[in-house]
């Protein structure tokens, strides 16, 4: 683990977030600022900086991270009425956390294109 990356520390359980998900390569919180009524962020225990920097070898992680994604919105209710799922990645992606991380928003119309 990255000792100074939140998410990281998040997964580890040694900063506080309201779980949603967990088995022992994926964790599923919260986000504490929500965009939308729900919005749970989806991310790999091991560090990966960003979707840019994932490696051939990490596909298999990519891929559990997706089927959680989608069991998520299976349990929490949104598979149905739908949902946006987003990695932010690099500046100009908007991504502000340096620990990849799919957010998954639901709960209202979405719109497109995002900003
Ligand atoms: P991004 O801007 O795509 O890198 O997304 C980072 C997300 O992490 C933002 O939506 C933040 O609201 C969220 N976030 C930052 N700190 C925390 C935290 N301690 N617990 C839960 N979510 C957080
Ligand atoms: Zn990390």
């Amino acid at each position: 683990m990255a000792s100074n990356c939140l998410f990281c520390r998040i997964a580890a359980g040694d900063i506080p977030s309201s779980a949603v998900y967990s088995d022992d390569e994926i964790y599923a919180f919260r986000d504490i600022n929500p965009a939308a009524p729900q919005h749970i962020l989806v991310i790999p225990r091991r560090h990966i900086q960003s979707l840019a920097d994932a490696e051939p070898e990490d596909a298999a992680v990519l891929g559990r991270l997706l089927g959680c994604a989608r069991t998520i919105a299976e349990q929490q209710g949104f598979a149905q009425t739908g949902f946006r799922s987003v990695f932010n990645t690099g500046v100009d992606g908007g991504q502000t956390v340096g620990h990849l991380h799919l957010h998954l928003l639901a709960g209202r119309a979405m719109h497109w294109p995002p900003g």
